[in-house]
């Protein structure tokens, strides 16, 4: 993995910069290939957008789509498709194909055959690190409950609770990695990448009722979540194909391939909630195969599967004024505004469509309607709708 990014560094030494974000428990390096016209740098109106895999380091195929992309992304730039200069130029793009590393080594020695459902799942100290994350929900939801939210208690950057950053908490290294990465770059869109069923999920991942196994949680932002769940479900060729059958007992299909995470199954402490919570930035869980670790020889079909759903995800935060390129299809595209364009003090987010067109109905036309800002007022700016 570390020789392929370097060959893509190499070949496009002026899009690309490899950096480490920290240390697995074992000491493996935690390697972050960084996509964008300026590497190293955050550029004022230009969103940053993470891609993670292998957080489940027997969940392997995210890892390896993660590597495709990165080849893609260098070799397409320097063709000059306009599709990929226009997202370069205009996206900060993090990948991180392997958050636990040492769970891969376990899963990789045993091979596809036998790492099956659990080994290398979790780290070598035997932590899952979707269930690793601090929870803010309860807090929040708390705060909720006492009618503290938004003017006593923030509904974002929810600080991290102090039990939690004590030295002896029971917080991986792979996860404070994680949290620092987080903190360090404004990221307003991610999606985190896993395996063994087929399914877009966004959060809440945990149960606001806490003996509940599963609920409807549905955040502030439901609509703009399913919007993102659904772009990515719709353009991925395996969940779209209408011969698909059922990965296990759930059929996701008449819900259109996504599904509230808590109403799958309760996942507190899961990074999707801490990343929206903690910080302002957007996750989604992609279940990308029903086959946690496939066969060497499924990998390109894997990759034609899911290639324009991880395009089409990460054009998700271009600003919506700028006309799309050629040969881009036509989307409602969430927009995203920087701190210099509205007031100084908003932190980036993503902003979002209107709830009708979600239904297609408003479609990439509609002119500046922002009617889901609805986390708080500071939240949001640079619309003339609602905020
Ligand atoms: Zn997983």
């Amino acid at each position: 993995m570390r020789k392929l990014m370097k060959r893509v560094n190499d070949e496009c030494p002026n899009i690309t910069r490899v950096y480490s974000i920290g240390k697995s428990y074992l000491g493996l390096k935690m390697y972050v290939m960084e996509i964008s016209d300026n590497p190293g740098q955050h550029e004022v109106g230009e969103p940053e957008f993470r891609y993670v895999a292998g957080m489940h380091g027997n969940e392997v195929l995210g890892r390896e789509l993660l590597l495709n992309l990165m080849e893609y992304l260098c070799r397409e730039f320097r063709r000059g498709n306009p599709r990929v200069v226009r997202l370069v130029t205009e996206t900060r793009i993090h990948l991180l194909p392997s958050m636990n590393p040492d769970g891969y080594e376990t899963a990789y020695k045993l091979g596809s055959e036998l790492s099956g459902w659990a080994m290398g799942r979790w780290t070598y100290e035997g932590i899952d690190l979707n269930h690793n994350f601090a929870d803010l929900n309860t807090a929040l939801w708390d705060a909720e409950d006492n009618d503290l939210v938004p003017h006593e208690f923030p509904n974002h950057y929810i600080p991290i609770p102090e039990y939690y950053t004590f030295a002896n908490a029971t917080v991986a290294p792979e996860t404070r990695a994680v949290i620092d990465w987080m903190q360090r770059y404004p990221f307003v869109l991610s999606a985190n990448l896993h395996g063994g069923e087929l399914v877009v999920t966004y959060p809440f991942d945990m149960t606001r009722t806490y003996w509940k196994a599963q609920e409807l949680t549905p955040t502030a932002d439901d609509g703009v979540f399913r919007w993102l769940a659904t772009v990515y479900a719709t353009s991925n060729l395996a969940m779209a194909s209408e011969e698909r059958r059922l990965c296990h007992y759930d059929d996701f299909m008449r819900s259109g391939n996504i599904i509230n995470g808590a109403n799958w199954h309760t996942v507190p402490g899961s990074m999707n909630d801490f990343s929206y919570l903690h910080t302002n930035c957007f996750e989604i869980t992609v279940e990308l195969s029903c086959d946690k670790f496939p066969h060497a020889s499924e990998l390109p079909a894997e990759w034609e599967n899911n290639r324009e759903s991880l395009l089409l995800y990460m054009e998700q935060v271009r600003d919506r004024e700028a006309p799309p390129a050629p040969g881009v299809p036509p989307t409602l595209r969430g927009w995203w505004r920087d701190a210099a364009r509205g007031s100084p003090n908003a932190p980036p987010r993503l902003c979002t469509p209107l709830p009708s067109s979600l239904n297609g109905e408003a479609g990439a036309g509609a002119a500046g309607a922002c009617a889901l800002c609805v986390r708080s007022v500071r939240a949001c700016w640079g619309t003339r709708v609602c905020c």
